[in-house]
């Protein structure tokens, strides 16, 4: 049986270095590559990182209801493939996806074996620390960001668990423990 698990957590939380990290101890999981209106920040792959689509192609996959979930975030729409996910699962693959609380919920509500894990930070002052830290976004785009925390932090109580992300080791270990892995 196929496991799925939908990780979400605020902007700079750091959950994709854990999620990276547990991917590397757990090569038979797969993370699923999201589509993205946003512009590519330095370093990022299209295909790997995310699959960087222009608005028109977007709403065309809306149309054609090809995203199992999608959802707008700070200005700019994400969405992951129906296709994708409906593959994995029927070969019996181990997903992960990597969305933000709205579009977990929606996969909880399509989808309710999905077992739903928020990635919080040890305080909100870090999270701004980390996010500025980060220099990979203007002033305005922070700011946005920072307003959605308060929202997704309402949302992460629907949430089936909960990680600290105090240091990457110690949020890896409880995410295995969670996996029973
Ligand atoms: P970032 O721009 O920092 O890569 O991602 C911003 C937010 O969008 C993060 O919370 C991330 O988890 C979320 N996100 C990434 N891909 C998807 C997706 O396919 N669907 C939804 N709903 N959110 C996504």
């Amino acid at each position: 049986m196929s496991k799925l698990f939908v990780i979400s957590g605020s902007s700079g939380v750091g959950k994709g270095t854990v999620i990276k990290e547990f991917l590397n101890k757990h090569p038979d999981y797969k993370l699923s590559v999201s589509c993205t209106t946003r512009n590519k920040r330095d370093g990022e792959l299209d295909g790997i990182n995310y699959f960087f689509i222009s608005d028109e192609t977007f709403s065309e996959y809306i149309a054609n209801n090809e995203f199992i979930e999608w959802a707008e975030f700070s200005g700019n729409r994400y969405g992951t493939k129906r296709d994708y996910v409906e593959k994995c699962l029927k070969n019996g693959e181990n997903l992960i996806l990597e969305i933000d609380t709205k579009g977990a919920l929606n996969v909880k509500n399509i989808l309710p074996d999905a077992t739903l894990i928020f990635i919080a930070p040890p305080s909100i002052e870090e999270l701004e620390a980390r996010l500025r830290g980060r220099h990979t976004e203007t002033e305005e785009a922070i700011s946005k960001r920072l307003a959605s925390i308060k929202l997704e932090i309402e949302n992460s109580k629907k949430f089936d668990h909960i990680i600290i992300n105090d240091t990457v080791d110690n949020a890896v270990s409880q995410l295995e423990k969670l996996m029973s892995l």
